[in-house]
């Protein structure tokens, strides 16, 4: 499943609920909210009431928050045992989420590790963040509270990658996938890419997050194409298009960033090629479900393989745009 995360605080009900939409419309089925202060639960409450997705309470430091967020009827708790630092605090939220059936996420992040642990190992590792999950679910198997879900987050690929290899290797507990702090969308997109890619195709791995210093949409957005990359899930438009190089008779940049933008409504599981000449044009836009492939001044219009029609140069994306609309309904 793709989780994202709001960048609201739940008190500003009207603008969590707006970011919870257009994630929602995005695709997202899980949104996780942070709970900073005691105020936020009130709107906690009201997003909860309001959400049409499942609501993940995000809490750190202060076990009272879990406590309220608990209280405000959220479907999941995201707690760091390196942020609570007490293990009878620890216990007292498992044992409220466990009377009300919530399950809970242990989010092990390694820049924020129990100081504990950080001397035993001497530093964040992966044997060392898994050691701080394990010891947190010892805690919810001994209270009794079996619905456990876990993450483990480093800024670091490899770190990341190493420590749910490890965990997985030990445990079959979910695990929610993310690589943690990564960045602009360019440069994260391409670190979550490549983490949450090499495990994903090794079979690990339950719910994701790409975390991006963005607009949460764009987290949604990259969860799919990754999804999407691996054929694991289908969801959106595909556009395949070239590179362009010397040979390219059209502006097929500005071209394939228009058709972009007025694709990104559909979430029928569609292939749209825009090619820039006939090299590969033909072929790619005859396997796509609608493709151009362009040529000078006029571009052949490929619906589910067979030619439609020659198209002029300035009608290409209208005539795509056509084609698809017909064919989502
Ligand atoms: Fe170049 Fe044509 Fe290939 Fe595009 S399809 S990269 S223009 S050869």
């Amino acid at each position: 499943m793709v989780q994202s995360m709001t960048t609201t605080n739940p008190l500003d009900v009207d603008a969590t609920m707006g970011e919870i939409r257009r994630m929602q419309r995005a695709g997202c089925e899980l949104v996780r909210v942070a709970v900073p202060e005691k105020d936020s639960t009130t709107g906690l409450r009201e997003v909860v009431r309001r959400s049409p997705l499942p609501v993940i309470a995000d809490v750190h430091f202060d076990h009272h928050l879990a406590l309220l967020a608990l209280e405000a009827g959220v479907h999941g708790l995201r707690i760091n045992p390196g942020t609570i630092h007490q293990r009878s605090k620890l216990k007292e939220i498992i044992v409220e989420a466990r009377e009300r059936g919530v399950p809970i996420r242990i989010g092990i992040n390694a820049g924020s590790l129990e100081e504990r642990i950080l001397k035993r190992f001497g530093s964040a590792v992966p044997e060392a963040m898994v050691e701080s999950a394990r010891e947190c679910i010892t805690l919810c198997e001994d209270i009794g509270h079996q619905a456990v879900k876990v993450s483990l987050k480093a800024s670091s690929v490899s770190t990341t990658v190493a420590a749910y290899r490890l965990f997985s290797a030990q445990s079959d507990y979910p695990l929610h996938l993310g690589v943690t702090e990564a960045g602009p969308p360019f440069a994260g997109v391409i670190k979550s890419a490549v983490g949450l890619g090499v495990l994903l195709a090794e079979g690990i791995g339950d719910t994701i997050r790409v975390s991006l210093t963005g607009d949460p949409v764009l987290e949604v957005r990259a969860a799919y194409g990754i999804l999407r990359a691996l054929g694991i899930r289908e969801r959106g438009v595909d556009i395949i298009s070239c590179p362009t190089c010397g040979r390219c008779e059209v502006d097929l940049i500005p071209l394939v960033e228009e058709v972009q933008e007025r694709l990104e409504h559909i979430e029928a599981p569609l292939t749209v090629a825009v090619m820039g000449c006939v090299v590969n044009g033909p072929g790619e836009a005859r396997e796509a479900d609608v493709g151009i492939a362009g040529g000078k001044g006029v571009g052949l219009l490929f619906k589910k393989g067979e030619v439609v029609e020659k198209v002029k140069e300035g009608a290409w994306v209208q005539r795509l745009m056509e084609e698809v609309e017909r064919m989502v309904g």
